[in-house]
């Protein structure tokens, strides 16, 4: 019950919502877009019924928001994307991790937004396409390569592993900003290769070859 009183209040809120944005419209100012969010947490009746209300309602857009657990990620977004207007974007509220925004993708979620890549970076974990590792191991104390030779990141085209893993156990702030821009370039790079994929027709085969190498994980030896 107190599921179902959340999202109608969730409802109503967005309907004040799109007449308040409407009448803050100006010429002078440029256009906003203005995103409904499907709340509705893991019962499929409430994520239809939300998608469908808000998803008949002149939004530009639409989030797909609570905290999904990660094992409902493949139904939640399946259902709501099932309900919504096919010619808007699908925004994915938290999800950021490599496995997850595939699942996203495929589930067909097109934006995302996540504090993982730069969280996971101030804990100096990294992402790699052979994996995720931890920069303050002692594997990288002599790894004078960058963290993805790959990567054509600010991070991995003028720094080794071992001056991060300096940096990280001297507790040197710039670790931290190190390791983030990498993060946050990977994961762009990722959502880049799975766009072109998509536009190729080859999606599946891009995730089960991605996906095989990043869960073998060997990137820390
Ligand atoms: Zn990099």
């Amino acid at each position: 019950a107190y599921q179902v009183m959340s999202l109608e209040r969730t409802r109503l809120w967005a309907e004040r919502c799109l007449v308040e944005h409407d009448r803050l419209r100006s010429p002078d100012r440029p256009y906003q877009a203005l995103f409904g969010v499907i709340q509705g947490a893991q019962y499929e009746d409430l994520r239809r019924t939300a998608a469908r209300d808000l998803g008949a309602m002149a939004f530009d857009g639409f989030g797909i928001g609570g905290a999904i657990e990660k094992r409902n990620l493949t139904d939640i977004v399946s259902w709501v994307t099932n309900e919504l207007p096919d010619d808007k974007p699908r925004h994915l509220l938290g999800i950021g991790e490599p496995g997850d925004l595939f699942a996203g993708v495929a589930a067909g979620a097109d934006t995302f937004d996540c504090v993982s890549p730069s969280r996971e970076a101030r804990n100096s974990a990294v992402y790699t396409p052979d994996g995720r590792f931890n920069l303050l191991t002692s594997a990288s104390r002599r790894a004078f390569e960058p963290i993805d030779p790959q990567c054509d990141c600010y991070t991995c085209t003028h720094y080794t592993r071992a001056y991060l893993h300096h940096a990280f156990k001297a507790k040197e702030m710039v670790a931290s900003t190190l390791a983030t821009i990498h993060n946050i370039r990977f994961t762009v790079r990722l959502v880049d290769a799975m766009r072109s994929a998509l536009e190729r027709g080859d999606f599946s085969a891009l995730r089960e070859e991605f996906l095989g190498r990043y869960y073998a994980g060997t990137a820390s030896a």
